[in-house]
């Protein structure tokens, strides 16, 4: 057991509060990991705020990277010393889901509330999506971690754990686009701009960018976007259509807003797909009409966290990186302290930040 210093959700709504809390040790199969940078991510802010409920207090936190400090037994693989990048994906690797080959689809619950953290006097302190990474350092499975080169910068590896991988992997994964093909991505956030990085990867022709600022549409061209549409003028779809010559293959929505999901299919070519990222709050209801999608082979999609395999896919992104061919430090708009976390989520919820990230030391 240690102690050590977290931002725990006491109220919804309310700001955190840094507090003394409780780590316990890794168990079988799990590794303790002293973390350098944690990003802040809009789940993160939804759950803070109330929109998804969920068990107070808690520890929020999942867009993760740091040092191995300690091995639970049953470790393979992973030893004290060791960077990696600390993941929500919690994946037990026997249910139908993982035996399939899609971790992110886990159909084995985790429960935080009995998971390693506690508060200072030992009470229930829920470990939030299976990470709590508001805190300077997590308990986790093995299997949520990846294991990258030492001299990769943890703040920009940090990305990899959430944002960059769903973005990358709803388009290269969910959508499965192949080269020639034309995408339309709605949101130019930090999900949105890594859906346009992973459609310049993939080869795609056209990458069409829709958002509601028009300083996120030029931040898009420079991770790839070829055509940007403002959100606000009527039937946005019909510029997106202009510049592609052409319905899309594939549209990624990238923000919760619900206007986004009832527009989304007008960008389509016939036999192209929605592929749903952004994550409305619970009881959200959009409209739409399925006889016009059914008569020309449309289809709409979820994918959670880009469908990815951490282990397949994080190595391949860390070394595109590496080349100079995925954009990270980009993305990183401010660095903060754990001190500093409220400002930095103000920050992040006044739209104008890509991602800010938490550092350590
Ligand atoms: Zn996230
Ligand atoms: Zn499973």
């Amino acid at each position: 057991m240690s102690t050590i210093k977290a931002a725990v959700c006491h109220e919804f709504g309310a700001p955190l509060t840094i507090d003394d809390v409780q780590l316990r040790g890794p168990e079988m199969g799990e590794i303790e990991v002293t973390l350098d940078a944690v990003a802040i991510c809009h789940s993160d802010i939804t759950f803070i705020d109330g929109g998804w409920g969920g068990s107070l207090p808690a520890v929020y936190g999942h867009e993760a990277a740091g040092i191995v400090s300690n091995v639970g037994t049953g470790v393979v693989g992973l030893s004290e010393g060791d960077s990696v990048v600390v993941t929500l994906i919690r994946a037990c690797g026997n249910c139908s889901s993982c035996a399939e080959g899609a971790p992110t689809l886990c159909s084995t619950p985790y429960d935080g509330d009995h998971g390693p953290l506690k508060t200072a006097d030992g009470g229930k302190l829920h470990q939030a999506m299976a990470c709590g990474a508001f805190a300077e350092k997590v308990v986790v499975d093995q299997r949520q971690v990846v294991k990258i080169a030492p001299d990769i910068p943890k703040d920009a590896a940090a990305l990899l754990a959430c944002g960059v991988i769903t973005g990358v992997g709803a388009v290269i994964n969910a959508a499965e686009l192949r080269a020639g093909q034309d995408v339309v991505v709605i949101g130019a956030g930090g999900v949105g701009l890594n859906a346009i990085q992973g459609a310049r990867i993939a080869g795609a022709r056209r990458i069409v960018a829709v958002d509601m600022s028009e300083e996120k549409l030029e931040i898009a061209k420079s991770f790839g976007a070829t055509d940007g549409v403002l959100a606000t003028v009527e039937k946005p779809w019909r510029a997106a259509k202009a510049a592609m010559g052409r319905g899309a293959d594939a549209v990624i929505v990238t923000v919760g807003a619900i206007p986004a999901y009832e527009q989304a299919p007008q960008y389509l070519a016939y036999g192209g797909q929605v592929i749903m990222v952004g994550m409305p709050h619970s009881g959200a209801k959009a409209v739409y009409e399925p006889v016009n999608m059914a008569a020309v082979g449309q289809g709409m999609k979820g994918s959670k966290m880009g469908d990815v395999v951490i282990q397949r896919d994080i190595p391949w992104m860390v070394d595109m990186y590496g080349q100079g061919r995925l954009k990270l430090d980009e993305l990183i708009s401010g660095r903060w302290t754990l001190d500093q976390i409220n400002e930095a989520i103000a920050d992040t919820k006044s739209g104008s930040a890509k991602r800010n990230v938490i550092m350590f030391s």
